[in-house]
């Protein structure tokens, strides 16, 4: 297949160009660069230094690389940030995807992959999270993805595309080889942070919270390598065939770890303390998110490789040790 990667250059879509490489497609990359890293893509990917809001553009693109599939990971993605300005991420989440959206169909490309979030379930009403759980986002950040989830729903009633809708737990660690890797600014995420803590790059963490009604009162995720999340995305191609699909599959181990138990790993692996403090909750911050993954499991016939944290966070300190200051590096 002829994939093109929106949003290739960032954290999770340029993992998916290598699984696309290595499973012998061929993926071509557009990203503006806002956030993603041009060294994130090999030199023999083509890359388009393009805006995915700029329709024609894109739909040249895309006619002139007979593009099979789209996949979509560009998109804003800080929570506090779409609370204190939801127009910025409603106008590029959702309003450059429409765009997007018309540019497959003005080249008559008809089959996309599309990065949803568990934040579209807001607070769960019971836990492993299952996929036909209700969706109610408390943030807008995870209700311009539902609007997106929405959009692409009805697109397929009518057979214009196809979709395959995942949504992400929370992504972590890095490829195997540690030439590509989380580097996100500013970076908000857990793992890079207490690795940065470790290192002494950074000061002390803040534990977010240590009242929270889990085992050892801080918040439990389900922390999700970004290759077994990109090789989701390449095993769910034939389900696309369909013009009316409309798939969707949460993307998680199906275990929770809470953030103590992620400093624990991050010294295990590293070596070195991590200094933490604690501190007052995080707003927005649900107390316990883990994914029921067995529609994942049966469906696609996937199943994560990375079902320890430790191993993932190997990943990540890989990454990290040989690239402190990321692409900069
Ligand atoms: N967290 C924390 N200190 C930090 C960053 C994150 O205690 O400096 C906690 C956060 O409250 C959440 C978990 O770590 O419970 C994972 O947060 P992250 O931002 O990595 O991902 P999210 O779950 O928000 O998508």
């Amino acid at each position: 297949m002829n994939v093109l990667v929106v949003g290739g250059a960032g954290y999770i879509g340029s993992h998916c160009v290598r699984q696309l490489q290595t499973a012998g497609h061929s993926p071509l990359v557009l990203d503006n660069l806002v956030y993603g890293h041009r060294h994130a893509v090999a030199s023999d990917i083509p890359f388009f230094d393009e805006d995915l809001g700029n329709r024609h553009a894109v739909a040249q693109i895309l006619k002139e690389n007979n593009i099979d599939v789209v996949m979509h990971f560009a998109a804003y993605a800080y929570v506090g940030e779409s609370v204190t300005e939801p127009l910025k991420y409603y106008e590029n989440n959702v309003g450059n995807t429409i765009q997007l959206l018309l540019a497959m169909q003005d080249a008559g490309v008809t089959k996309f992959v599309f990065s949803s979030t568990c934040a579209t379930y807001g607070v769960p009403q019971s836990l492993p999270i299952v996929e036909d759980l209700p969706q109610s986002p408390i943030n807008p950040y995870g209700q311009t993805k539902l609007q997106v989830e929405a959009i692409l729903k009805d697109l397929a009633a009518i057979g214009k595309i196809s979709s395959a809708v995942f949504r992400y737990f929370n992504a972590s660690g890095a490829a195997e080889d540690g030439s590509i890797g989380e580097c996100h600014d500013p970076e908000t995420h857990l793992i890079p942070l207490a690795i940065d803590a470790a290192t002494g790059k950074r000061s002390a963490l803040k534990i977010f919270g240590t009242d929270y009604p889990t085992p050892d009162g801080t918040c439990l995720r389900d922390y999700i390598h970004v290759d077994d999340l990109s090789r989701a995305h390449i095993a769910v191609f034939d389900q696309l065939e369909d013009p009316k699909a409309f798939v969707h599959y949460n993307l998680g181990t199906g275990r929770p770890t809470s953030v103590r138990e992620i400093l624990d790993a991050v010294e295990k692996v590293t070596g070195l303390p991590v200094p933490a403090e604690e501190a007052p909750r995080r707003a927005g911050d649900p107390p316990s998110l883990y994914a029921d993954n067995t529609k994942a499991r049966q469906g696609l016939g996937w199943e994560p490789q990375h079902m320890d944290i430790e191993s993932t966070i190997a990943t990540a300190w890989k990454w990290h040790h040989a690239n402190p200051d990321g692409y900069a590096s």
